[in-house]
């Protein structure tokens, strides 16, 4: 029997580990000029982090290297500070 159901793209969150499906996971891009970016629709080139919308995602993710670990990068602390400002919102 063919399964029928839709392949989704599933993502794992780089501070919880859960993995969901990648529309329902805010991405995260390392762009070339060195910055970390919130990728809104997820076409910008660069390696990619994803973390779940929620506030206690962005604040693990950003604050215990989390993310730096997924992106292979050192975040500055300005970038950090600024992605946080950005997950106040969820
Ligand atoms: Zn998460």
């Amino acid at each position: 029997m063919k399964s029928t159901s839709k392949h989704i793209p599933m993502r794992t969150c780089a501070a919880c580990h859960e993995v969901k499906p990648k529309r329902e996971l805010i991405r995260l891009v390392h762009l070339e000029n060195g910055c970390v970016e919130v990728d809104i629709d997820g076409k910008k080139n660069g390696r990619g982090a994803y973390l779940c919308p929620s506030r206690a995602c962005w604040i693990k993710g950003l604050t215990h290297g989390h993310l730096d670990r997924v992106l292979r990068m050192t975040l500055t602390p300005e970038n950090k500070a600024q992605l946080l400002e950005r997950g106040n919102n969820y």
